[in-house]
């Protein structure tokens, strides 16, 4: 695979692996792996546009607002999820920068960030069933009392405590995709759409308002690839593909599944719900609207995942 054009989205795992705290060091040693396989990816003549989650940072910034909210007024949550891309978003840059010094390829290639919104509907029927949690863990009785006080929504976490739930609606255009689009022109590293974008409406002449909820970053970098004509469009995680009966004795990886077998194995409910569920309908949008084959893989075997020798590859069909 070289001169394509390819969409990454990048797991959890390329920021904090699932035994560290999450210090400093830790999301810089993390980010630099991730940015070798990138910069891996562009000495074989690729485009890329990179794409990542932002879980932790997020949950890490609502507890920071909660925890001095009588100091300083707390921010919405379209504010947290720009400042996660900010932060994730310059680690990246930073270290993509320094690998393509050392590989003395920066006279070529350079890198930017975008502050990037992902319009969604304010009718998306997930407005009247939020699913996602988010911020701090509180009593039953703190989150009844800041439900009322703030037109919140809350629930019972099944991992303990009480806290806010959002909606995760569908995704509908990326604001900045022109943007991004002249940048991959002008021989641009592209991180884009961090966090599954900042979710906003748009009103019927246009504008744009940010929205409390949260976006799915793996079907929001589906859109992203579409919308930049991407050749080839890859989630990586923690695993190494999509598996049957995953955790299990007789758990099998699923080496190559057209977007029908895919669609019924979703169907079936083999995936989780929140974790490879997610990736595997991405991967089978991207692949059904465009007839190009998605995939899913380990952080650090890009390269071998997009060849077909590991992963998930997912087929028109
Ligand atoms: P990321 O942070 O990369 O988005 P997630 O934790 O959301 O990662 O999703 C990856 C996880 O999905 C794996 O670590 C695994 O525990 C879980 N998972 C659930 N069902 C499956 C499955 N059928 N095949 C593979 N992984 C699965
Ligand atoms: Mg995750």
């Amino acid at each position: 695979m070289n001169g394509k054009l390819i969409v990454i989205a990048l797991g959890g795992n390329a920021f904090l692996q699932k035994d560290e705290k999450g210090t400093v060091e830790e999301q810089w040693r993390n980010v630099y792996a991730a940015a070798k396989t990138i910069v891996e990816l562009i000495k074989m003549g690729n485009k890329v546009v990179v794409t990542h989650g932002n879980g932790p940072q997020v949950g890490n910034v609502m507890e920071w607002m909660e925890a001095l909210k009588h100091k300083i007024p707390p921010l919405t949550m379209d504010i947290a999820g720009a400042m996660t891309q900010g932060w994730i978003g310059y680690m990246l840059q930073q270290a993509i920068q320094n690998v393509l010094i050392e590989e003395g390829l920066d006279h070529r290639y350079r890198v930017a960030t975008i502050v990037n919104q992902v319009v969604v509907r304010s009718d998306d029927p997930a407005w009247n069933n939020p699913t996602k949690y988010v911020g701090p863990y509180y009593t039953e009785e703190e989150a009844k009392k800041l439900a009322a006080e703030k037109g919140w929504v809350v629930k019972p976490d099944p991992r303990g405590g009480w806290r806010r739930v959002v909606p995760s609606p569908d995704v509908v255009d990326n604001v900045e995709k022109e943007a991004i689009k002249t940048l991959l022109e002008n021989n641009f590293i592209v991180i884009a759409s961090g966090g599954g974008g900042i979710p906003v409406v748009r009103d019927e002449k246009g504008r744009h308002r940010g929205v409390e909820a949260v976006i799915d970053k793996d079907l929001a970098g589906q859109l992203l690839a579409r919308l930049v004509g991407a050749d080839h469009f890859i989630i990586l995680t923690d695993v190494d593909g999509a598996y049957i009966n995953y955790g299990k004795p007789n758990q099998q990886l699923l080496k190559v599944l057209t977007v029908s077998e895919a669609k019924k194995l979703l169907e079936q409910g083999v995936f989780g719900a929140g974790s490879m569920g997610p990736k595997v309908k991405a991967c089978v949008r991207f692949t059904e609207a465009t007839g190009k084959e998605s995939f899913i893989g380990h952080l650090y075997k890009a390269i071998s995942t997009l060849r077909g020798e590991t992963g998930t590859k997912f087929i028109p069909g």
